[in-house]
């Protein structure tokens, strides 16, 4: 055999550079199925059910071309460990290369290039041409720059692939409308939302949640919902579903949040582009499309672009750069533990218990609902970077390493101290109860700091800035969130400490 092809479960592009001048007369495909890559994390069982149903699609697909796969499944091999069943495969075959495109995790890679060293195979890494940019091109950009800011990022990949440009200069004059989006509902709430195309399973993807359900029975989450899209064609379907009937709304509602509607005017396609079954050049095109064709507001298209061409290439570049660093960062020094509602969304603190609950029917929350609901808090109760890294890698649909990681450690966490965010994302209940209707019927008041019915969100954004108020004071971007609690009496900042102690001493009772 020349080449081992190994096709890993987040990289189902059909033109994936891995089948790059494959030759079925002497080269062969191996997907494998590990247990142990849905045990590393306490995986979301919707998690494990779409990498599962996305392969068998896939193996499908490629099948169905005449390519020689060697498929091997779950139940069909003894090893939990996907790095020994790779071995086992290597030892058979005895190709001369193991040929794999870029792996999404940092672990994983070092795990692959071992094993292939420890059975004497050469390894031939190619370049995920998924991306818009490769990870050495990143390091060339960023190697410019002393302080890594996904702005400047951005405005060079508008210009390098020459999207919303207009006579080399931005289209509308500026490169960022954010100030026009990010609105709150307000009282009246989002009134009629479109829905979603869901995906009902058919019969590949009813086997795999019937297995999930069976062989991790004790993992979290629920199967119940599970309508997302695990095929290419269901991929563009749901592409074309948010062009046509969410993007219009997009960019004014990104940061809003409304009880019991986990999805409202988001594109629910982040999953999909992880597996690589979307490209981000074909979302970015048909965006810009409907765009043009049907006079979408610049700002939500200018806000979505920026996410797909500017902060998800960022994102990746970075965490190549980072790791393994990255994974051990704490900057503040945080060790308590996840409290245990967030394996199931009971605690009385109703922003928490809605997003928790939903990600637990659904696998999804959008990005402000992890960021300033569930990742906030975690910043602001002192939790250990690396217990809330591994539950947002376990409980989200669209969770790799490579996106997971740089959000929560560096954005959410600043656990990295801000090594390309300016500030740590700390805001108190007053934010969440602005932008939601999460605060209505909470046992806490968003205004209040101390007492009982202080919201922990609030006494815990004070306790964060009085203990980190030296630091807070000598950044231009944080100077005045302490200048404000300079204004609170001595005796009130005590009332915050003693009240925040009692909170982080009892953050399961919360
Ligand atoms: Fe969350 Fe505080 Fe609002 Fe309750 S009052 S929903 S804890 S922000």
């Amino acid at each position: 055999m020349r080449n081992l092809v190994l096709i890993l479960g987040d990289q189902l592009a059909r033109d994936s550079a891995a089948l790059d001048g494959f030759d079925p007369a002497q080269d062969r495909l191996l997907m494998i199925e590990a247990a142990g890559e849905a045990q590393a994390v306490w995986s979301h069982k919707a998690r494990i059910a779409l990498f599962l149903a996305a392969m068998r699609h896939h193996a499908a697909w490629l099948r169905a071309q005449g390519w020689p796969l060697d498929y091997r499944a779950l139940g069909e091999h003894e090893q939990s460990d996907l790095s020994a069943v790779l071995a086992q495969a290597l030892q058979t075959y005895a190709p001369r290369a193991l040929v794999l495109v870029e792996p999404g995790e940092w672990r994983l890679q070092q795990a692959i290039l071992a094993i292939a060293q420890q059975v004497g195979v050469s390894v031939q890494i190619r370049d995920d041409t998924h991306f818009l940019i490769s990870r050495h091109e990143f390091a060339d950009w960023a190697r410019g720059y002393r302080q890594l800011r996904m702005e400047f990022f951005y405005r060079f990949m508008r210009k390098r692939l020459d999207i919303l440009m207009r006579d080399g200069e931005p289209e509308g004059g500026r490169w960022n409308f954010d100030v026009e989006n990010r609105k709150g509902f307000g009282r009246a709430g989002p009134g009629w939302v479109p829905t979603h195309q869901g995906f009902a399973p058919d019969a590949l993807t009813r086997e795999v949640l019937d297995e999930v359900q069976t062989r991790f029975a004790g993992h979290p989450g629920s199967l119940a919902n599970f309508d997302w899209p695990v095929t290419r064609e269901a991929a563009v379907a749901a592409l074309q579903d948010f062009v046509d009937h969410r993007l219009a709304h997009f960019g004014t509602w990104q940061d809003a949040m409304w009880r019991d509607a986990p999805v409202l005017y988001h594109a629910r396609i982040s999953a999909a582009m992880n597996l690589k079954l979307l490209s981000p050049r074909e979302v970015v095109d048909a965006v810009l499309s409907a765009w043009r064709q049907h006079s979408l507001p610049l700002a939500g298209v200018e806000g979505f672009v920026r996410q797909v061409i500017g902060w998800r290439e960022f994102i990746r570049g970075i965490y190549w750069l980072d790791m393994p660093g990255l994974r051990e960062a704490n900057h503040f020094g945080h060790s308590r533990e996840l409290p245990r509602w967030y394996w199931t969304g009971e605690t009385h603190m109703q922003c928490m218990r809605q997003v928790i609950g939903q990600t637990l029917d659904y696998a999804y929350a959008h990005h402000i609902q992890r960021l300033m609901v569930t990742g906030m808090f975690a910043m602001l109760a002192e939790i250990r970077p690396q217990a809330v890294e591994d539950w947002y890698l376990a409980v989200y649909v669209d969770a790799v390493e490579w996106v997971e990681l740089p959000n929560v450690a560096g954005m959410a966490l600043y656990a990295n101290g801000g090594r390309f965010t300016s500030k740590p994302y700390a805001a108190s209940g007053a934010y969440v109860a602005r932008m939601s209707n999460y605060c209505e019927g909470c046992r806490y008041k968003p205004d209040q700091r101390t007492g009982d019915k202080a919201c922990p969100l609030t006494t815990l954004y004070w306790h964060f800035l009085d203990r980190h108020e030296a630091a807070l004071a000598g950044e231009p971007r944080t100077a005045l969130m302490v200048k404000n609690l300079a204004r609170i009496p001595a005796t009130e900042r005590e009332a915050i400490r003693t009240r925040a102690q009692a909170m982080l001493d009892g953050l399961d009772e919360l």
